[in-house]
């Protein structure tokens, strides 16, 4: 897509709101505008609801299996279109091609998922729950749903939610991040020609306004969202003081330990792509390290080593992928920078220091090279705060005890990860840590499709989370019927 204004998709139709502000969607391997995104309110998001409410009866008439074919074409759809959509991928975000490929995977997991409907969306019931009554449970449709998104996974996060919630038989209005458009503009169209009927899926652009009139909206029952804690945390108090269902996921500070008998290779891998991969942008990136005793001399030498031996650079080519991009916008680029600059001021040991990292053949492009921080003190902002760019923070502790206490003292919850040859180590940890996702030797432990991504504390608000059967519960409503029939057993063979 050349700059052009990215459209709203309305009723089936595809079009540009008039007199809406634009906002740029960059490149940012190169720093260049690729597009513009229409700032919507409250107008298009009622256009949207109409539009949803009005494909509502329909849908949710249509049988679980029939609905699924929808997905089944789809799947197809995303596999022959695999490689263009992930070059999409890393064009408006920055990662990298295999980053990318990752990303869209496990969105297409998700539609394999939803492929699953009619069992996914079995009842349950129970005969003679008194004599001669029966009882069942079975799952509706909530109505229509709505679902916003941040902007680090462009296909993986709103596939968390849309292919659930309308193969459950809602219809949908989807707001993708204003940062990273393209990719859903795209398979929306895919969604389109595998036969959803028009309506199903409706889409709107824009940011906070766009998002507070999707919250006071009455026509909208439920809303997924993803994204930072503070904003996640208002969307949950004023959804829910609206009435609606909401599951709001929200940033991370997620603490990978290292016991002093783990595998050095492994660990310096883990702890690599668990810090940098996504150039640090993902919710479940191990931003922090706790080396536990002699841990630190064991394994920092080796880890500084394959740090030093990342590249960096443009993602947006098939060909000659580095080992890491640019991070979304040069605004978060000057955050990362003056983060690391506050921590070396306060006498902090910058063991790789990425930023002044400049891209040659790309000057204009969003840089950080990948940071590593040592001796960070308990209580500091790099512990914190989530920085959410290519910067590893090292602590020490003197015990495996010492190390959980001070992951679990930061406010955070989504995910934790020990590196260790002890099982006994793993499973204090795994018990203690708190945290919803652990990793046993795994940096990254998010959880695949049929799983929930059960993030706690200041990284959840909301009762069910995403994904997975919480993620069917979240987009049906249960009605339970008891049944009896008079004179019963009156001339049958049952009968007394
Ligand atoms: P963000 O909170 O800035 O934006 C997320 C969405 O909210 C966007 O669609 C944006 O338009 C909207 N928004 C922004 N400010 C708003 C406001 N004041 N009122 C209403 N809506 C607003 O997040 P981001 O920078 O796009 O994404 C990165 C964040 O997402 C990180 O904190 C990351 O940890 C988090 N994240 C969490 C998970 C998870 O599963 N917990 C997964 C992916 C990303």
């Amino acid at each position: 897509m050349s700059v052009e204004t990215c459209p709203l998709l309305v009723g089936g139709e595809w079009k540009t709101p008039s007199g809406r502000e634009t906002t740029p969607v960059y490149n940012p391997s190169r720093g260049e505008i690729i597009a513009r995104v229409p700032l919507c309110g409250a107008e298009e998001v009622d256009a949207a609801v109409r539009a949803a409410t009005a494909a509502f009866p329909d849908w949710r008439e249509t049988p679980p299996a029939e609905r699924a074919q929808v997905f089944f074409r789809l799947k197809a759809m995303l596999e022959d279109e695999f490689d263009a959509l992930c070059l999409g991928i890393s064009r408006e975000h920055g990662k990298t091609l295999a980053e990318a490929r990752g990303d869209l995977r496990r969105g297409i997991e998700v539609v394999e998922y939803a492929c699953g409907a009619p069992t996914l969306l079995m009842g349950e019931s129970l005969e003679n729950v008194a004599r001669g009554i029966d009882c069942h449970t079975d799952r509706h449709p909530l109505g229509v749903v709505s679902g916003i998104c941040p902007f680090n996974f462009p296909a993986l996060v709103p596939m968390w939610m849309w292919p659930l919630a309308i193969v459950c038989g809602n219809t949908f209005i989807l707001k993708p991040s204003e940062k990273v458009p393209l990719t859903m503009h795209r398979v929306v169209q895919l969604l389109e020609q595998a036969g959803l009927p028009a309506g199903v899926m409706n889409v709107v652009h824009g940011g906070r306004e766009c998002v507070d009139a999707i919250l006071e909206h009455p026509g909208i029952e439920a809303v997924s969202f993803v994204g930072s804690t503070p904003v996640a945390r208002i969307i949950h108090r004023k959804g829910t003081a609206a009435g609606k269902r909401v599951q709001a996921a929200g940033g991370a500070k997620n603490f990978a330990v290292i016991m002093p008998d783990a595998d050095v290779e492994n660990t310096v891998a883990g702890l690599r792509d668990g810090a940098f991969g996504c150039a640090g942008e993902r919710c479940m990136a191990s931003s922090t390290a706790v080396a536990v005793g002699e841990a630190g001399e064991r394994v920092l030498p080796s880890l500084v080593e394959a740090v030093n031996a990342m590249d960096v650079g443009p993602t947006d080519r098939a060909e000659s992928q580095p080992s890491m991009g640019a991070v979304i916008t040069g605004e978060h680029r000057d955050r990362i920078r003056s983060l690391i600059n506050a921590a070396e001021k306060e006498g902090n040991d910058v063991l790789t220091d990425g930023r002044a990292t400049e891209v040659a053949e790309a000057p204009d492009g969003f840089y950080v090279g990948p940071t590593v921080v040592d001796h960070v003190e308990p209580g500091h902002t790099l512990l914190k705060d989530e920085v959410f760019g290519p910067v590893l923070t090292v602590t020490r502790a003197s015990s495996l005890e010492d190390a959980i206490a001070q992951a679990n003292r930061q406010a955070f919850g989504n995910g934790a990860a020990i590196y260790t040859s002890s099982g006994k180590a793993a499973r204090e940890f795994r018990h203690r840590v708190s945290a919803g996702m652990v990793g046993i030797n795994v940096g990254v432990p998010a959880p695949l499709a049929f799983f929930p991504f059960t993030g706690w504390n200041e990284s959840f608000f909301g009762d069910l989370h995403i994904q997975g059967r919480e993620g069917i519960e979240f987009y049906t409503k249960r009605k339970t019927t008891t049944t009896r029939w008079f004179n019963f057993g009156e001339g049958d063979i049952w009968a007394k």
